[in-house]
C-alpha cells in the first residue's frame, strides 16, 4: 500500500524523534514498590526524595514520582508537566475542543483549501501515516467516524473519572460499566467506514503540509496522543537539570528517565489483563525507556455478556477480536511505541513483532488464553511474576 501523501520530507523521523524518549503503556507503574498518593507529596531537605503526584490530565490518570536535588524543584517539575498536558490537550491534540489544532483539522475536512499543518502536527501525521502503510492498515488515525459511533470517548472519561477516584484510595484497578450503551448496527459502521481510511488522505507542500481531509472524515489521535504527550514531557526533563529521575504514568504510557537514587531499576508492571489489580511481571529499566501497552481492559464496556473495548479493527469497524488481551511495546520513543502498541495489539504476535522490529522495538503480548509471547529483546527486561 501506497501512501496517497506525496511530498519530500523535510524532517527525518530520526531528527524527529531523538527528542522523543519517553515511555507509554502499562495500567500501573511500579515505581521501585513505592505507592502512589493522591496531592502532592514531597520532602524537601532531606537530599532526594521523590515528589509523587496523582492528577488527571487528557482525559486519564497523571501519576508522577519525581526526584530531585531538591524537593522544590521536583514539585515544580510536576506542576509544569501538569501544565504542559493541558496546554497540549486545549491547543493541539482534544478532537472535543474546539481550540485544538486536531478539532480545527476536523472541521476541515471536505474543504477545498484544505488547512495548513503545524511542524509538530506534520511530523506526528507522518509518523502514523507510515505506522499505517506498515501495519498493512490496521493502525489507523482516520477513523473518527467509527469511534464517535461507538462513542468510544465518553467510556474514556468514564473511566478516567473512575481511575482518578480510584487512585485516590491507592486502587489504580478499574472497571467500565456504561449506561445507556448501543451496538451501533451494520448499516451505521459500513456508513461509518467508508468516511474513513489514510489511504484517502491528500497533502501538498512540505514542511509542513497542507492536509485535505475529505468530507466526513475525524482524526482520531487517542492512540498517539499520550506518546506525543510523553514526548514532550520528556522534552520538559531534558530541560530540568535539577530533575535527576522520574517515573510519569500516562493512561497506559509510562516514561522513566535518568536514575533511582538507590541506584536500583526502574521496574514497571504489566498489568494482567485476567485481574486488573495485579500485575503478570515486570520491566526492569535503566534510565529513559517508554512503555505502552494497548489493552482490552483499559477503556470497555460489557452488554449481553460481551466485552466491548476500544481498540477498532478498520476492517470491521468493530472492537477488534484477534486473540490478544493486552500488548506491550517498549522502546525510546514516546509517540512509536504508543502507536505500536495498539497496532501490535491489532496484528497479534507474529506480525506484530516483525512490525515492532521494524522499529527496534521490544514487544510482549498476553494473549486470549493467557499465554505470554515477548520478542526476544523483551526477555533482557522482563521478569514473570513469582
Ligand atoms: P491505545 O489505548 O493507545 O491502544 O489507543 C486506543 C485508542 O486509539 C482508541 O481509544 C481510539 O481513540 C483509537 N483507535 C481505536 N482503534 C484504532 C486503530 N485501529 N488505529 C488507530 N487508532 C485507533
Ligand atoms: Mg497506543
Amino acid at each position: 500500500m501506497k501512501w496517497k501523501i506525496k511530498r519530500k520530507k523535510r524532517f527525518g523521523k530520526k531528527e524527529f524523534f531523538s527528542r522523543a524518549a519517553f515511555g507509554v503503556a502499562a495500567a500501573a507503574a511500579l515505581c521501585g514498590g513505592c505507592g502512589w498518593r493522591q496531592g502532592g507529596t514531597g520532602e524537601p531537605g532531606q537530599g532526594i526524595a521523590p515528589w509523587r503526584s496523582t492528577d488527571v490530565a487528557m482525559g486519564t490518570v497523571v501519576q508522577q514520582t519525581v526526584y530531585a536535588e531538591d524537593g522544590g524543584a521536583a514539585e515544580e517539575f510536576s506542576r509544569q508537566a501538569m501544565a504542559l498536558l493541558a496546554r497540549l490537550e486545549r491547543e493541539e491534540i482534544s478532537w472535543r475542543l474546539d481550540s485544538s489544532e486536531a478539532a480545527r483539522i476536523n472541521v476541515s475536512a471536505g474543504r477545498e483549501e484544505g488547512i495548513l499543518l503545524s511542524e509538530d502536527m506534520d511530523r506526528l501525521l507522518e509518523a502514523c501515516l507510515e505506522l499505517w502503510e506498515r501495519s498493512e492498515g490496521a493502525f489507523d488515525v482516520t477513523l473518527g467516524p467509527v469511534a464517535r459511533l461507538w462513542d468510544i470517548d465518553r467510556w474514556a472519561a468514564s473511566s478516567a473519572a473512575q481511575k482518578a477516584a480510584q487512585a485516590e484510595e491507592g486502587d489504580v484497578s478499574q472497571s467500565a460499566q456504561e449506561a445507556g450503551f448501543r451496538v451501533p448496527s451494520e448499516e451505521e459502521i459500513a456508513k461509518a467506514l467508508r468516511l474513513c481510511g489514510s489511504g484517502r488522505l491528500r497533502t501538498e507542500g512540505q514542511g509542513p503540509a497542507r492536509l485535505y481531509l475529505p468530507e466526513g472524515m475525524q482524526l482520531d489521535l487517542g492512540a498517539v496522543g499520550k506518546g506525543y504527550a510523553m514526548s514532550k514531557l520528556y522534552a520538559l526533563l531534558e530541560e530540568s537539570p535539577a530533575v535527576t529521575g522520574a517515573v510519569l504514568s500516562l493512561g497506559g504510557s509510562i516514561l522513566t528517565y535518568g536514575d533511582r537514587p538507590d541506584g536500583g531499576p526502574w521496574r514497571v508492571g504489566i498489568v494482567d489483563p485476567f485481574d486488573t489489580s495485579a500485575s503478570i511481571g515486570t520491566l526492569e529499566l535503566e534510565g529513559q525507556w517508554c512503555v505502552s501497552t494497548s489493552g482490552d481492559y483499559e477503556r470497555y464496556v460489557e452488554a449481553e455478556g460481551r466485552r466491548y473495548h476500544h481498540i477498532l479493527d478498520p476492517k470491521t469497524g468493530a472492537p477488534a477480536v484477534c486473540g490478544v488481551r493486552g500488548a506491550t511495546v517498549l522502546m525510546k520513543d514516546g509517540l512509536l511505541s504508543d502507536g505500536l502498541s495498539t497496532a501490535c495489539f491489532l496484528l497479534g504476535p507474529e506480525k506484530g513483532m516483525a512490525l515492532a522490529g521494524q522499529y527496534g522495538a521490544e514487544v510482549l503480548f498476553v494473549l486470549a488464553d493467557g499465554r505470554v509471547e515477548l520478542s526476544e529483546g523483551m526477555k533482557r527486561y522482563y521478569a514473570s511474576q513469582p
